[in-house]
């Protein structure tokens, strides 16, 4: 992986290799930290960097935050503005992943989330597809089950939580998977180890609510909005059960490093015809032009980096 050019650290862009932290910060010591993860998709034909639904990313970043007792002197209009000064001082004419950060930057022991010091780091770095089989994903059900609400809420995005999602990555991957689904604690589906999950049965698209211990993704939430604008298929949010999964007609997974994966096989299974179905195959390519901006009636989920606009539209909402 290429490493970030610059760092917002400690309140200012500073190159990369000067945003540093000890061995024995709070965060990397009890993962509380917090984070996000946004694209920057290139448009050649405009010479354009759109970063993605930045607001939505960085509206979820602070209700992160605030589970986590963190006190964090932004809005996500100001740390919108900080990213784009970031990505402009980058310099990319490419695909990018963003990945803000805000953690307890205390060098201290001791277990709690009350009087420690919250510090913000935002890098970003060239970077292309997640899931490198994603038209044709075999996935398995993972052993591990998710984090509950009530022991690390999965709906926030907190460092911590990552080690259930690594736990599930690995042992899919070293058993020849390329992901794994993992049921919640009642036994039904929640998500993948990094992406929401969508299935299509009998003409209804059906996707877990965000009350079934998942990430409330923002790509998730595009998804939904796609396919009911565009596609104009039914849509419900409702428990999935596991062998629902194994009869179902298409199966997708979706994230901000994921996108739209298509699932063709579960557990050894073939999921319709075994290969992506064609509703997959529309969101797919509808995803691409709307993250692109080629799309007009949703350029406001595109902030452009390299406008003039951009600065002033932003300035105007940040308070104070
Ligand atoms: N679930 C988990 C556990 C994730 O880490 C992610 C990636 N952020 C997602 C779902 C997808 O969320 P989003 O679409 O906001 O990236």
């Amino acid at each position: 992986m290429v490493l970030p050019l610059h760092a917002y650290f400690k309140g200012k862009i500073v190159p990369y290799e000067q945003a540093k932290v000890g061995v024995l910060t709070h965060a990397l010591n009890y993962g509380t930290a917090v984070f996000a993860g946004m694209r920057g998709y290139w448009n050649p034909e405009q010479e354009q960097l759109y970063i993605f639904r930045p607001l939505d990313h960085y509206r979820r970043f602070l209700n992160s935050a605030k589970i986590m007792n963190m006190e964090l002197d932004h809005t996500p209009e100001s740390l919108t503005q900080i990213t784009v000064e970031l990505l402009r001082a980058d310099g990319y004419q490419r695909d990018i992943y963003i990945r803000p950060l805000a953690f307890k930057a205390d060098e201290a022991i001791g277990v709690k989330l009350h009087d420690l010091q919250d510090e913000i780091s935002i890098v970003a770095m060239p970077f292309d597809r997640y899931v490198t089989r994603d038209t044709d994903a075999h996935v398995t059900i993972s052993s591990w089950r998710r984090v509950d609400d009530n022991a690390i809420p999965a709906r926030g995005k907190i460092s911590g939580t990552y080690a259930n999602s690594a736990l599930i990555k690995t042992d899919a991957i070293r058993a020849g998977f390329d992901e794994a689904l993992v049921l919640n604690q009642d036994g039904h589906l929640s998500e993948g180890s990094a992406m929401n999950i969508f299935m299509l049965r009998d003409g209804v698209i059906v996707t877990p609510p965000i009350t079934d211990n998942i990430l409330e993704g923002i790509t998730r939430r595009t998804v939904i909005e796609l396919v009911r604008e565009e596609l104009k298929l039914p849509l419900v949010e409702r428990s999935i059960d596991r062998t629902e999964v194994y009869l179902c007609d298409e199966f997708f997974m979706t994230g901000t490093a994921a996108q739209i994966t298509a699932v063709t096989r579960v557990d050894f299974r073939p999921i319709g015809k075994g290969v992506m179905g064609p509703v997959t195959a529309r969101l797919r390519q509808l995803f691409d032009d709307v993250v692109r901006g080629r799309h007009p009636k949703y350029s406001h989920w595109n902030t452009p980096v390299y406008a003039k606009e951009t600065q002033k539209e932003l300035k105007t909402v940040i308070p104070g």
